[in-house]
């Protein structure tokens, strides 16, 4: 049955009045589960006006009590799990336990803001002069916003929300038209953790809402998360209008692969990373890079076999590895990459494309890929597939390896499999990427570090959740402060000195 959603604006469910709706499906059955309102410039305005006065109150809560609504948040969403889970993996294609983890993954950076009454404390200095004092404090910015991606609709915008609102900040959320439900869920369940209305809003929309954002004079502050052109678009067009942007954006993850690494270790961890969510993830590893032909030789012979036997399903599957892709243009788009790398020359060692689910013809499915002898100049290798599709771009040596993701126009996440400290300190010094995982496949900061890819996965200065979320949604004020008798002592023409 198809449903109508609805913006959540000011603690009230509000039918769309654009007349305009973005199609969201069932990936594992293709079927049409809902009609999307695609939010007008006026109704955006309508958020941020309902944002701007609530926030006013907000601020001013003590930071215990922002906490306990976040508290509460949390044992409502634990309550709420297994539904929330189901609805995320049939609007999304991922698995349900897959599902559970986006879910787990948005909860600690939760837990994290729960400690907000500490992390946002401001500093003191006792007697910087005489007499005088000197403290800062963190003030929230006021109306905030986040636009996030389909491929983590739970994980995402918790990262964005959780911080931002703990700070003392509004938040308009537009979330992905194709997975909007699971943050809708969200929003509800933190209205009724206690929530006061219009402190988070949820507006669907595509670039007429995006843009009406990026053009609010209200609107301070904006996190994204998406594809990079999108990012690059936001951050230029967001910092030009004066607002603080942090965008993150796509990502070609490589894996080294050296001679002395466990290679079944290495093996179970890339078919891991590179299948799982159906390569939707944009921490996926997409290139692996072995180093020396015997280590390539030896790592194809045990690629090959467990790429040809992943267990593709539906999502409520428990058993399948992965699902189906997020919408049929996507699994086009994917497909016709395979074809490129075809004509490009790679040779395709394990295809996946006719793949089709019995019982579920209509689902966007597609089997794993694998292809060897990759090279740098193809464009499998330079673009961003987002899809369960391996690239194997053989080096001579480390030097050569190192290079590859060194050289690469993004820098989100790498890993090196290695038995040698050294060599495994050396790469995380050298390699020009944001997240390096040593034996680590994923490797995905928790919740009290940053997240943010280099190069052109991440545009801004400050990363998501950790303590960088705190300096992103707050701002600095710096009080220099005498209670003297010296005030009486006449104007001073000369720029004060604490000496
Ligand atoms: P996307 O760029 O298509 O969409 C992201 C958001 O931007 C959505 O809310 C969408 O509605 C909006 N949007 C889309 N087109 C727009 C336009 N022309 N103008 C204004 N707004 C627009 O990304 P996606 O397909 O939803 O997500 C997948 C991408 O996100 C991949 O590139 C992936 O690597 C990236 N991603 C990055 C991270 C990270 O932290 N670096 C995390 C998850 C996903």
């Amino acid at each position: 049955m198809t449903t109508e959603l609805y913006h959540l604006i000011g603690g009230k469910k509000l039918s769309g009045t654009s007349g305009r709706f973005a199609d969201a499906f069932e990936p594992m059955t293709g079927t049409l589960r809902s009609k999307v309102p695609l939010a007008s410039v006026e109704e955006v305005a309508a958020a941020v006006e309902n944002a701007k006065i609530a926030q006013r109150s907000w601020a001013v809560q003590n930071p215990q009590k922002r906490a306990r609504v976040m508290m509460r948040f949390l044992d409502l969403v634990q309550r709420d799990y297994d539904d929330l889970a189901r609805l995320l993996a049939l609007e999304h294609g991922k698995t349900i336990i897959d599902a559970k983890g986006d879910i787990q993954r948005g909860l600690e950076v939760i837990e994290f803001s729960c400690g907000i009454p500490h992390l946002q404390k401001g500093e003191y200095t006792d007697s910087a002069g005489p007499g005088i004092d000197i403290y800062s404090m963190r003030q929230p910015l006021g109306v905030v916003a986040g636009i996030t991606p389909f491929n983590f609709p739970a994980m995402i915008p918790m990262w964005k929300f959780g911080p931002a609102i703990a700070c003392g900040n509004a938040f308009i959320l537009k979330p992905s038209e194709r997975t909007p439900s699971v943050p809708l869920r969200l929003a509800e369940l933190m209205l009724e953790a206690g929530l006061p209305e219009g402190i988070l809003n949820v507006v669907h929309g595509d670039k007429v809402a995006v843009d009406a954002i990026l053009d609010h004079r209200d609107v301070k502050a904006i996190g994204f998360v998406g594809s990079t052109p999108i990012a690059e678009y936001i951050y230029t067009r967001g910092t030009a209008a004066g607002k603080r942007v942090q965008c993150f954006g796509g990502a070609k993850n490589h894996a080294l692969v050296m001679p002395d690494a466990d290679l079944d270790q290495a093996t179970d961890a890339l078919i891991g990373a590179g299948f799982g969510a159906a390569g939707e993830r944009c921490m996926a590893i997409s290139v692996v890079v072995p180093v020396g032909r015997t280590t390539a030789d030896a790592l194809m012979a045990r690629l090959i076999p467990r790429v040809e036997a992943l267990k593709i399903g539906p999502s409520t599957d428990p058993a399948a590895d992965f699902g189906p892709l997020v919408t049929r243009e996507h699994l086009e788009k994917v497909k016709s990459y395979v074809d490129l790398g075809v004509t490009e020359g790679a040779d395709l060692r394990v295809d996946g494309r006719g793949f089709k689910m019995q019982g579920y013809e209509n689902g966007y499915y597609m089997g794993g890929c694998l292809f060897d002898n990759v090279t740098p100049e193809m464009r499998i290798y330079k673009e961003e597939i987002f899809g369960p599709v391996l690239s194997v771009v053989r080096a001579d040596n480390y030097e050569d390896a190192l290079s590859l993701p060194n050289d690469h126009e993004y820098g989100n996440g790498v890993a090196i499999f290695t038995r040698d400290g050294g060599a495994a300190r050396d790469f995380a010094a050298r390699v020009d990427v944001g997240m390096v995982g040593v034996n680590v496949p994923i490797p995905v900061p928790l919740a009290y570090y940053t997240f943010g890819g280099w190069k052109r996965s991440g545009f801004g200065d400050l990363n998501q959740h950790g303590p960088d979320a705190v300096r992103f949604y707050t701002k600095t004020k710096t009080v220099t402060s005498r209670w003297p008798t010296g005030i009486k002592d006449g104007a001073s023409f000369v720029i004060p000195t604490m000496g």
